[in-house]
């Protein structure tokens, strides 16, 4: 058999983009996935005549340069760089947010672009926009940071330390700030406030835990490189990965689950598949998260001390129930306008985080309609509406199988009858497809502990930054293993899952 320089357990995002960088650097590679198709939630799938996106509302860092700051996002240059070939497009607005509550509500509709979204603030809430500006200034201070570590490769020695410091000696204060507390000495009015953290169980943390330095780069990235998705759905995206990586002499085997990884004294020595057969290699990327490799996968005897605590240490992220309808009427007639909407009980989202542990409350989701920016994304006629409402807890826990059915029925006719409840819009009589994926079915799916999507839920001592510190040396504890994915040192996303596998990758090319 073929000998591999390193093997990609997993073709989510963050392994495919690992798996692009070992080819372009022409190791020999191969990826290897339990499922038929690429792509992790980077996929779609088909019911009667709709095909629906998984799950891709919106790419961060992902600008063409043609914007007011000038910047080709660094998503969009790694993607360039391994040749992928996906059509891309832009979506014109940043969000919009429906808070119900009958006495602090509103209804927003935020554009992207710094002066459009500050004065679309100022109008909504008078006085604030000096705030916005001065928030938003410091989501411009934070790019340039990351932008300059990036350009330095996130060196590790002292001299780029010190060099940071003296030219981001201020970020560096903001970076243990929790979005909230920054927000609050800003002097940003309450419901601005609310409105600006929109975008919050994107980070899987509310806004007391949620790093104000991730919360505003992300924001101020979505405002001034505007949200992307790709044409024909996130499933072009993978299949675009499949033909990059073939093409620069990779091999990627579908249908194929790795039982076990083979560790002795320290050091990988190969994986185990599913059905017997043992692959020799002694670099190994995982695409799984660290929780369920050492949990599951490895001989006990072989998990570092290190790791054991970061199991017990380390909070699950979030987990999801997404409801995909397929109507039959277009989107024109649907009386609902916007691409994503964020409907809430309240603007608070500390209290939004608090009610999320529930099985009972299903009045706080997102609602995507492709048909706004893709006119064409399903037949003509007929436009596709999906819901993804949030779980911060292991909420389907006591769930028996009697039940199961019933209760996934319950929740998917709940969000219909409360989001046809707030907005006046009928939506069960055009309903022509119906699917539901619940946490047990991304569990089954992804193979991720309680169904998690967003990997490990971002603490202070976990944030981003203590990540991106301790991902090169600190928490690679086992010779030839390194993970990547959505649960790594960039944090949850397509974006971030990209940028890991190419961070992993680029550390696990300077070790072999
Ligand atoms: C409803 C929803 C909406 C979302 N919307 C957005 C969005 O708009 N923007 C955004 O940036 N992010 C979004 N996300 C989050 C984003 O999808 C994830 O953070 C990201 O895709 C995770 O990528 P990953 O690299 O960790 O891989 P995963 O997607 O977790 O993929 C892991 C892969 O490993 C494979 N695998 C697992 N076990 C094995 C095994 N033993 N052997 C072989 N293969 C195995 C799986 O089959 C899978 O292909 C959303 C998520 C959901 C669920």
């Amino acid at each position: 058999m073929k000998k591999y320089d390193v093997i990609v357990v997993g073709a989510g995002n963050g392994g495919l983009s690992a798996a692009a960088y070992f080819a372009r650097a022409g190791k020999k590679v191969l990826v290897l996935e339990k499922h038929n198709l690429p792509g992790g939630c980077a996929t779609s799938f088909v019911r009667g005549r709709f095909e629906f996106e998984a799950t891709l509302h919106e790419l961060c860092q992902m600008g063409d340069g043609k914007n007011e700051v000038g910047r080709v996002g660094a998503v969009r240059q790694l993607l360039d760089g391994y040749g992928l070939n996906v059509d891309w497009v832009a979506v014109e607005e940043a969000f919009r947010t429906i808070v119900y509550d009958p006495e602090k509500g509103y209804d927003v509709t935020m554009p992207v672009g710094i002066k459009e979204f500050t004065a679309a603030m100022e109008k909504e809430v008078p006085g604030s926009g000096k705030f916005v500006q001065c928030v938003l200034e410091y989501g411009r201070m934070l790019c340039d940071g990351v932008e300059w570590l990036a350009a330095h490769n996130n060196e590790p020695g002292p001299l780029a330390k010190i060099e940071m410091l003296l030219k981001y000696g201020d970020l560096m204060k903001v970076v243990p700030k929790s979005t909230n507390e920054m927000l609050d000495r800003i002097g940003l009015p309450e419901k601005a406030k609310y409105i600006f953290e929109s975008y919050w169980d994107y980070i899987s943390a509310n806004s007391d835990q949620m790093s104000f330095a991730v919360y505003c780069f992300m924001t101020y990235t979505y405002l001034t490189q505007k949200p992307w998705i790709a044409r024909e759905k996130s499933h072009e995206i993978s299949m675009a990965f499949d033909d990059a990586i073939r093409k620069m002499g990779g091999d990627i085997w579908y249908n194929t689950e790795v039982d076990r990884i083979d560790i002795k004294d320290g050091r990988v020595k190969g994986v185990h598949l599913k059905y017997g057969q043992y692959i020799e290699c002694e670099n190994v990327m995982c695409n799984l998260m660290p929780t369920v490799v050492f949990g599951r996968m490895v001989d006990p005897a072989e998990v570092p001390e290190r790791e054991k605590k970061l199991i017990s240490a380390r909070i699950i992220g979030q987990n999801c129930f997404t409801l995909y309808l397929g109507l039959d009427i277009p989107y024109e007639q649907l009386g609902f306008k916007a691409y994503d909407t964020f409907v809430r009980f309240t603007g608070d989202n500390v209290k939004q985080y608090e009610s999320f542990g529930s099985l009972d409350t299903h009045r706080d989701y997102c609602v995507t309609i492709i048909n706004e920016v893709i006119p064409d994304c399903s037949p003509e006629g007929t436009c596709m509406v999906q819901f993804a409402k949030f779980y911060t807890d292991d909420a389907f826990r006591d769930v028996t199988e009697e039940e199961y059915f019933k209760l996934k029925d319950r929740i998917a006719r709940e969000i219909v009858e409360h989001f046809e409840k707030i907005t006046g819009i009928d939506l069960q009589s055009h309903i022509e497809e119906l699917v539901v994926a619940s946490p047990v079915t991304w569990a089954r799916y992804l193979g991720t502990p309680q169904g998690d999507v967003y990997g490990y839920s971002p603490a202070g001592w976990d944030g981003m930054f203590p990540r991106v510190q301790s991902g090169h040396k600190l928490d690679h504890t086992v010779q030839g293993l390194r993970f990547c994915g959505g649960h790594g040192t960039q944090m949850d996303g397509y974006s971030q899952a990209y940028l890991s596998g190419a961070e992993q990758a680029r550390y696990m090319l300077e070790e072999m």
